[in-house]
């Protein structure tokens, strides 16, 4: 245990002194907030619609089972194929099995396949796998991993992204955004095309109509999942809404409180592609993918549900709102975190992803100021959470030896030094 948090200790320490990461950082954050602000003062109703939504998620974090077996049976009719994995292992036999070897595949964006080590696996499995969004890309070119839930190269200055594009193109590209991007484009584009298999997310999937929601502004989940002849969608239980109406609710609430006035495209699928345009015989792959697979993933979701302060955690929309209000995480980025970051993280990694251990020093990277829930649409109460957290990491022992040392300081000498 001593040497999660010494590793932990010095790669925030690290992170601290590094000033691409408060300069990249700072851009980010003065830009976000002015959007989030623009987008919420056009549609002031969306605070009120994101209330309903906080309704609706409660009542199916409350009732996982019965969504799952109601989504399971809906994607089913629509000629997809469904599974339930109880954990990652499961997950992870179940993607084997569909994809195999040898496979040329596209990956949208999607921190549930970081939960699950997607992209070792698949390689380990023989394949080859490009992410596509173009934050991911980097990432992955870097050999690093996401540092935000939904910019995952926040931390990443032009300066930095210029020289990993032109080692691996071996071409001198400038620190200019839309050169960079239309490097990446022209690389990725035939990608899209010669793809074995297109895997994603999703922001939702919906009970009655078993429709899958994609929001997105690059294009480039829409290319993933619609060119290769496969799609197989990884999807946390959490994500389920009960209706399509719900969905379209989400769609405005994540859209908004994530700074934007509309997402330029947002893919609504419910089944593999068809057509009966020939004698209305029903053939499945038109233009589309043949295939379509959904993985629905508990991995540790319905254990945190039954913690009645923890469950508040799985309403998260992965907005990222609450990162750009917090305090800490600018300093930080992604390295205060495991899979899942900054405050929101600490659950997250307790009960889905890395275990009590790994969020022990999280837990107390916390100041507990309580700016994140101001600006949380799910009105997720980080610290309270936080506060859970460390009390369950007492229970266990798992309590960091600096902390335990600060409290003794206090106790003994009224100092924390
Ligand atoms: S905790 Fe709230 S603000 Fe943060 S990402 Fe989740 S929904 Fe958005
Ligand atoms: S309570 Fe924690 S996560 Fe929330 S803003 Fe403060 S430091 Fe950040």
């Amino acid at each position: 245990m001593a040497n999660i948090h010494t590793q932990y200790k010095k790669t925030i320490y690290r992170v601290l002194k590094d000033p691409f990461t408060r300069t990249a950082l700072r851009r980010a954050v003065e830009s976000f907030r002015k959007n989030r602000d623009r987008a919420l003062e056009a549609f002031p109703y969306v605070k009120e619609e994101a209330k309903k939504l906080i309704e609706t998620k409660n009542q199916v974090i409350d009732n996982f089972d019965y969504y799952i077996e109601k989504t399971m049976k809906v994607v089913e009719s629509m000629h997809a194929i469904p599974y339930y994995a109880e954990d990652a292992d499961e997950a992870l036999d179940i993607m084997k099995k569909i994809v195999g070897t040898g496979k040329t595949i596209v990956k949208a964006k999607s921190i549930t396949s970081e939960e699950l080590f997607m992209n070792e696996k698949l390689e380990e499995w023989g394949n080859e796998v490009f992410e596509t969004d173009l934050g991911e890309f980097i990432v992955q070119l870097l050999k690093s991993r996401p540092m935000h839930i939904l910019a995952p190269a926040v931390n990443i200055p032009r300066e930095k992204v210029a020289e990993i594009f032109s080692q691996f193109s071996g071409e001198e590209l400038p620190p200019d955004p839309p050169r960079l991007a239309r490097f990446a484009r022209e690389f990725l584009r035939e990608k899209f095309f010669n793809a074995d298999i297109g895997i994603s997310g999703g922001n939702a999937i919906t009970a009655d109509t078993g429709t899958i929601f994609l929001i997105e502004n690059e294009g480039n989940i829409r290319l993933a999942t619609s060119a290769p002849p496969v799609h197989i969608a990884v999807i946390g239980i959490e994500k389920i809404l009960p209706s399509l109406k719900d969905g379209m609710r989400l769609l405005e609430v994540v859209s908004r409180y994530a700074g934007y006035l509309a997402m330029s495209y947002v893919s609504l699928i419910s089944g593999p592609s068809k057509t009966g345009d020939i004698e209305k015989v029903v053939v499945y792959g038109a233009h589309g993918p043949k295939e379509l697979h959904v993985i629905l993933l508990n991995n540790g979701r319905k254990e945190a549900a039954k913690d009645p302060v923890v469950k508040q955690a799985l309403r998260c929309l992965r907005c990222g709102a609450c990162m750009y209000e917090c305090p800490v995480y600018p300093l930080t980025t992604g390295y205060w975190g495991y899979k899942y970051m900054g405050g929101i993280g600490i659950p997250w990694t307790a009960y889905i992803t890395g275990g009590f251990e790994k969020a022990a020093p999280m837990a107390f990277t916390c100041t507990m100021c309580g700016r994140c829930v101001k600006y949380c649409p799910m009105e997720i109460d980080t610290p309270k959470i936080t506060e859970r957290v460390r009390e369950i990491l007492n229970e266990k022992g798992l309590i960091p030896p600096y902390i335990e040392e600060l409290a003794r300081n206090v106790i003994e000498k009224g100092v924390p030094y």
